[in-house]
Formats: structure tokens, sequence, C-alpha cells
């Protein structure tokens, strides 16, 4: 453990940490305790369901789309904001940082964030093991629900909440959502308005997953969706891997030793950022860099990979408050399935203040276009940090993971931009 690094965190320092474990992927695989089968069998059944969300949501998928009903998000350039992030993190001389492209998983159909990934796998897999004695209904639909007489109950900052809320309910769950302070109004209001019991804690992340577990413990009817813990949503979201090399080659990028790809994941308890690196060291071993983001007030990776304690240390352990504009990232313990896995697998971590990402969330809006959440705009300074940082070459392809925002009221997006534009001024 490295006293000068707890120092900075402790001061709410923004830095960048390279991970001084790292091994090549195929000598440390095996430190992720599910495999590329896995993958696999949940890429599968994300297909064989496609059809069903189609029917369940048809407002939320191309009518015109080939495959209505998958849940993928666009790859997009991004255009203008590259020289003006360039010109706010100083640049190098000589040095580019190369193509930058944005992953808008903001823009995943029915949830709008990430979470649409580990959450409705976790929902369908369910789905499934409770329909294993009766396979004939699980499609048909006719009479009641498959989830019909079955709860479930997830603790979470808000997005996953939608996302297991908002797929539960439509299958027929009882859904119980314990909302950390931090969840949003709408997000609350959305859900109650789709039949999910909403109930409400004081607490951080941690509490309303203690509240969540503690709700389901000794119920057989009732299954808790372990944010810390579920391999199920963990696989979801290892299933990005093999889209984002499809999207790569359509665009004629090529990812090989002379070409890396560089990807920076907003990171909270770790399953979604932790769950993609899964998926892209899959496709792309050694050729592919995960970096992950944090807030400040909130490094709870961090905290857990350099200090080697994973889940058995807290953000509050070193005094810090766990309190960020970054809802979806508000965490103060990483998740005791991933931090582990991950620590030979991720290449780094970099922490950004709060007024950083509205600042971040202004410039994108002004610039591309893109309304998104604080939370979503993390992984933007990321080819910067790394050009200063590290001697990535300048034929790296550069992905940031924006990982919500797209169901975000207007309103609220507006005071977020507002808020960045004083920032900047
Ligand atoms: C949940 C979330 C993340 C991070 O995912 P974790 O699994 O908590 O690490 C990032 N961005 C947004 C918008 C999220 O909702």
């Amino acid at each position: 453990m490295s006293p000068a690094i707890l120092d900075d965190i402790r001061a709410y320092r923004p830095l960048f940490w390279i991970n001084p474990l790292l091994e090549p992927y195929q000598t440390v695989r095996s430190d992720i305790p599910v495999g590329s089968g896995e993958i696999e069998t949940a890429r599968a059944r994300m297909a064989r369901w496609a059809p069903q969300l189609a029917n369940l949501f048809p407002d939320a998928f191309d009518s015109d789309s080939d495959e209505p009903g998958t849940i993928e998000s666009p790859l997009v350039d991004l255009a203008r904001i590259p020289a003006v992030l360039a010109e706010r993190y100083g640049r190098t001389p000589g040095s580019d940082p190369g193509r930058i492209l944005l992953k808008l998983d903001s823009h995943l159909p029915v949830s709008g964030s990430i979470k649409a990934r580990g959450g409705f796998h976790e929902v369908l897999a369910l789905t499934e093991r409770i329909a294993e004695h009766d396979a004939d209904t699980i499609f048909s639909f006719t009479g009641q629900l498959p989830g019909a007489g079955q709860m479930i109950t997830v603790g979470s900052t808000g997005n996953l909440g939608l996302s297991i809320g908002i797929l539960g309910a439509a299958l027929g769950f009882s859904v119980t959502v314990h909302m950390s302070r931090d969840a949003r109004r709408w997000k609350k209001e959305l859900l109650r308005s789709r039949g999910v019991v909403v109930i409400e804690h004081g607490g951080d992340f941690g509490a309303a997953v203690a509240a969540g577990r503690a709700d389901a413990a000794g119920n057989p009817r009732c299954h808790f969706v372990d944010d810390e813990r579920s391999t199920d949503l963990f696989v979801g979201y290892a299933v990005a891997g093999r889209p984002l090399r499809r999207q790569l080659e359509a665009r004629g990028i090529e990812v090989d030793a002379d070409h890396p790809l560089c990807v920076y994941l907003p990171c909270g308890v770790g399953g979604g950022p932790g769950g993609v690196t899964f998926g892209l060291k899959e496709e792309f071993g050694d050729n592919v860099h995960c970096y992950f983001v944090e807030p400040t007030h909130a490094p709870a990776m961090l905290v857990g990979l350099v200090t080697e304690r994973y889940d058995r240390i807290s953000v509050q352990d070193l005094g810090l408050d766990n309190r960020t504009v970054a809802d979806g990232l508000a965490v103060g313990r990483p998740s005791g399935l991933v931090a582990p896995a991950l620590r030979r697998i991720v290449s780094g971590i970099f922490t950004v203040e709060d007024e950083e990402l509205l600042t971040l969330v202004a410039l994108l809006s002004d610039h591309e276009g893109y309304r998104l959440e604080p939370s979503a705009v993390a992984g933007l300074p990321g080819p910067f940090q790394l050009l200063r940082e590290t001697d990535v070459p300048e034929n790296a392809v550069h992905v940031i993971w924006a990982t919500g925002g797209n169901m975000v009221p207007d309103d609220e997006i507006a005071e977020w931009i507002r808020a960045g534009h004083e920032m900047i001024r």
C-alpha cells in the first residue's frame, strides 16, 4: 500500500493511478470467476428474449430495425469536443490522442443506462429459472405473466432500480427497490407509476443494498438482486464486448498490438465496468486497455485495489463522505466479486472532481449535442490523461463509455448544464 496515494485520496485530489499488478490477460483470466462460456450463454439468452422485449416495449425499439428487442447502443465519433478538451487539459507538444469515439449506453433501450445490460440479463435469467418446470408458459404470455406470485428486491442509487423495476414489473414480478439517498425523484416516480414499490433510505448505496438483502432473506419466493456479488449481472454487462468489436470493424477500425484500444469506464460498485472489461478482454485480449473512472468523493474501487482490501474497506474508512453529483457512482465500497477479479486486469483508475463532471456535461451538450448525466461523462478526460501519464501510441483508438442520461428529464439536465457553464466562466 502506498501512503502517498492514500493522502491524495483523503484530500479529494484528482489522480491517475496506473495498476502496478497488471498482467497479460491469458495468465490471469482465471481470476475471473466466470468464463467465456457464460458470456455465450448470456448472449444467447438476450437474443432469445429479443422478440419478447420488442413486444413488451414497442416504443423502445425502432420498428424498422433488423433486430428489434436487441439491447445495444450506438458507437459515435466525437467531432468537435476533442479539440476543446485538448485545450482544456493541456496538449503535450506534438501529440494527438488520435480517434475518440463515444459508446452511448445512455441510449440503451427501455432503461437508458448501462444497467439495462446487467439488469435485464439478471431478470431474464431468473424468469427462465422460475419457468423451468413450465417452459411453455414463458413465451406464450397467455394467462398469467411469468413473474406472477414472485418477488424481486434490489438496492440501488437509481439506475439499477430502474432497470430491474421496469422489466421485472412488465414480466409480472412484485418488485421492491430500496433507493439510496442519491436516487433522483423522477426515477422513483417512474417506478411507482409502473407498480414498483420504492423504499427511500437516508443512507448510501451500501445501506440500500443491505436493506434489500434483509428484505429478501428467508423468503424463497423473493429474489435479491445483489449488485455487490451477482454473476448474472456481471455476465450481462460482458455481452457488450462482441458488438463493440463489430461496430469498430464496420468503421474499418483495426485493433491490434500497434493499434491498441483504450476504453474509459465510469465505475461505481464495479459490476458494470468490470463486466464490460471482461467482455472486451475476451474479444481483444492485451490489445484493449480498460481504465475505470471514479468521482474524487467516491473512489471505492481505487481504495479497494490500492489497499488490496477490496470490499473490506470503504471510502468512509478513509474519512471521505461519498457525496457526489455523479449519483450512479456514489458507492463507498467496491464489489467483493469484481474488485479481486479485476485486480490484475484493469489498466488503471483516475478520479474526477464533481465540478469537472458538470463542466463536461455542459461541454458535451454544447459541442456534440449529447445530453448525458454527470456519471456518464467521467471518461471524457481519459485520452488526454493517458497522453500525459503513459506512452500510449498516437494510433490508439479511444472509446469513452457514456453510461447513462437519455431518460433524464430535460429540466434536470438543463440544471447540470447551467451549473457546468458557471464552472467554465
Ligand atoms: C451504475 C452506473 C455506473 C457504474 O456501474 P457500477 O456497476 O456501479 O460500477 C456508471 N454510470 C452510470 C450512469 C450508472 O448508473
